[in-house]
Formats: C-alpha cells, sequence, structure tokens
C-alpha cells in the first residue's frame, strides 16, 4: 500500500448549510471559500505542503478548486502539483469537485501563446488537461479581455469546447463591462450560459462594483467569484508593523513594498480594530464583507499554509455588519 495514502475526511459536508451558494441561476453550488492555487502550488513550493493545504481543503468542505495555464512558478506547475495530488489522493472523489482553469496569458512562445485566439485557448486548455490528468474541466474560463482579437473567435472557441466535452461551464475574467454584456448574450443565443465571471474585489478595491459588473452579474443570474479576497494578504494582519520574511511580499514579485503607504496602513489599522470589536481576525472580516456584498457567490482565497486556509474558512459563520462598521469600512 501506498505511504500516506489520503482517505477525505467523513464529515466534511457536515456544515453544508452554511458553506455552500447557488452560482447565479444555475445548478451549482459553490463553496463560500474557494481555494486558488496561483502560488504556493508551483514547483518551486515544497510538495508536501501544497498537498497538505489541498487534503486539509477539500476534508473541510472546499470542493472549489480553480487554475489557471500559468500558474507555478513556473507557468503550468500548479497545474502539474494539482494532477499529481489528482492521481495519488483526489482521483475517487473527482466528481465531488468542481475545477476550473483559464488560459489568456503568455504561456508559450510565438503568436499563439497569448491572448484569445481560437488556436490558443483549445491548445491550451489540451495542454492543462494533461498536466492536471483530467478528462475534463468543470469550468473554462478566458482569462483576460483581448482587444485584437474578434469576441465572436474567442466566444466561439469557448462554446466549442464545452460542446466537445472539455469542460462543463463558461467562465470570463476580469473582461470590461461592456464585453461581458456581448459575451453574456453570445454564449445564452448558443446554449452555453455564461456561469461566472471572476474579478477582484475586496476592502480595497471595489472596481467590479463601481464599473457595475456586479450588478450585471446579479441581474442576469451569472455567478461572481472575487479573487485575492485578501488583497494577497494585505487585508490580514501580516503587514501591519513589517513585513515578514515568510512573506509574499518579500518575495517582490506580485506584491511590492510600494503598496504600503502610510493611507494604507491606517487603513489596515481601521479593518484591524473593526475585526477585533467582531472578534474575529483581519481575514475573517475582509472575507466576511465581500460575502455581504450583493452578487457575491464565493471567495477565491489563496494560502501558505493549511493554518491560514483553515482561519480563513471561519468567516462562513460570520455575522452581519453593522451600519456603523460598513460606514467606517467605506
Ligand atoms: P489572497 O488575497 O487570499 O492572498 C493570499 C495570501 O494572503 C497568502 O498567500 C498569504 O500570504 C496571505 N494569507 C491568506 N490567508 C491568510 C491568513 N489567514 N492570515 C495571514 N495571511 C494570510 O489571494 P491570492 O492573491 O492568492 O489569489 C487567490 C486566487 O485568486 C488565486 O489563487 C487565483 O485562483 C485567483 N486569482 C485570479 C486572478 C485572475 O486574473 N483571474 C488574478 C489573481 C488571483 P503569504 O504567502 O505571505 O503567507
Amino acid at each position: 500500500m501506498e505511504e500516506n495514502q489520503y482517505t477525505a475526511n467523513s464529515k466534511r459536508y457536515e456544515n453544508s448549510s452554511l458553506i455552500y451558494r447557488r452560482c447565479g441561476h444555475s445548478g451549482i453550488l459553490l463553496p463560500k471559500v474557494s481555494l486558488g492555487l496561483w502560488q504556493n502550488f508551483g514547483s518551486t513550493s515544497p510538495f508536501d505542503k501544497s498537498r497538505q493545504i489541498l487534503h486539509t481543503a477539500f476534508d473541510n468542505g472546499i470542493t472549489h478548486f480553480d487554475l489557471a495555464n500559468n500558474y507555478g512558478p513556473p507557468y503550468g506547475t500548479a497545474e502539474e502539483t494539482f494532477g499529481t495530488i489528482m492521481e495519488r489522493d483526489f482521483r475517487p472523489y473527482r466528481d465531488e469537485m468542481f475545477i476550473s482553469t483559464k488560459a489568456g496569458y503568455d504561456m508559450w512562445e510565438g503568436p499563439y501563446g497569448n491572448w484569445g485566439s481560437r488556436k490558443y485557448l483549445i491548445a491550451s486548455l489540451d495542454q492543462s488537461l494533461k498536466r492536471m490528468k483530467l478528462d475534463y474541466v468543470d469550468l473554462f474560463y478566458t482569462h483576460r479581455y483581448d482587444p485584437h482579437t474578434p469576441l465572436e473567435e474567442t466566444l466561439q472557441a469557448i462554446v466549442d469546447i464545452v460542446r466537445a466535452g472539455k469542460a462543463l461551464y463558461a467562465g470570463i475574467s476580469r473582461w470590461p463591462l461592456e464585453a461581458l454584456k456581448f459575451a453574456y448574450d453570445y454564449l445564452r443565443e448558443r446554449d452555453v450560459p455564461l456561469l461566472i465571471y471572476q474579478g477582484r474585489l475586496n476592502l480595497l478595491d471595489r472596481a467590479p462594483q463601481e464599473e457595475g459588473i456586479l450588478d450585471f452579474c446579479r441581474q442576469k443570474g451569472v455567478g461572481f467569484i472575487s479573487f485575492s479576497p485578501l488583497a494577497q494578504g494585505l487585508l490580514t494582519e501580516r503587514y501591519l508593523n513589517d513585513i515578514p520574511q515568510d512573506s509574499r511580499m518579500k518575495e517582490n514579485r506580485t506584491l511590492t513594498a510600494d503598496r504600503l503607504t502610510p493611507e494604507l496602513i491606517r487603513y489596515l489599522h481601521t479593518v484591524k480594530s473593526i475585526a477585533d470589536s467582531r472578534g474575529e481576525n483581519m481575514a475573517q472580516t475582509a472575507l466576511a464583507w465581500i460575502l455581504e456584498q450583493e452578487g457575491v457567490t464565493s471567495t477565491l482565497v489563496g494560502a501558505s499554509s493549511a493554518k491560514q486556509l483553515m482561519n480563513n474558512l471561519c468567516c462562513i459563520n460570520s455575522a452581519s455588519f453593522s451600519e456603523e462598521h460598513l460606514n467606517i469600512l467605506g
């Protein structure tokens, strides 16, 4: 028998009435806290730690795992890590999981490894499926808006991917409102309804609300999932006093120290005082705030340890915010 064989926690769905929300007007329920594999799952991260985070997620009712072709680092290796764990541990549970991947950023050299062409999207998903050792993904996203490829070409590729059974549902990430409206109509007319929009919404970034994206999704019955809900860790206690050695900011890749302006630090202390008065830590309060915004289906957290993930899960039990706290948070 293989060493460390994985058996999922038999109590993983006990809290399910609290954990899941319906994704727009669809048959799919998603956990309020989903797990993203952008960072901490590439080949540069310790495999056993990544594996432990994935086990902890599934053992606690997190059924949605979000990937992309370029997650790592290096690119592709988060999907490979996930594929190894799929093969070793998760295969018996595949039908209990909702797995997404995306294509849209620079993935391979030459003119066909980037953006939104049919050639790129279809080839990229085939590569992702191989890395993840899957026959299909549950959800395939175009990862970003491509101003140069006709939207019809990108969207028809998605329709054909779904019709070919390589993805069960269609998603869109980071498209501007007008393009989103076009996509919604195009996909609906072809009976491949848009399941979900993935955008950055957190206490420090309200763009999907300000631009009308969240409202549009809510009105049309499209789900919304918020990425980087903790602003890559800013909305936790991690940076209140200094920059910890083992932090994402110390890596200086996607989160840099110039974010820590005096104004931001003041706001973070405000969030901290509200979290204290709610008997929570900052991550819980920041996630609870997102889940209270109308139209939000799920938050897509990252975590560099199983402990962080467990802490983030506590937000599913958070109380509603008082008017006073909402006003202070802005
Ligand atoms: P978060 O905002 O949740 O940031 C995660 C980081 O915050 C962790 O790596 C950790 O930092 C810190 N953290 C998390 N929980 C805690 C805690 N309880 N206490 C203290 N620190 C904590 O999310 P990400 O930026 O990682 O993004 C999440 C997912 O969103 C991605 O994996 C991806 O799936 C998706 N995404 C999608 C994008 C898109 O274009 N569609 C773009 C970006 C992300 P540390 O490592 O320092 O410990």
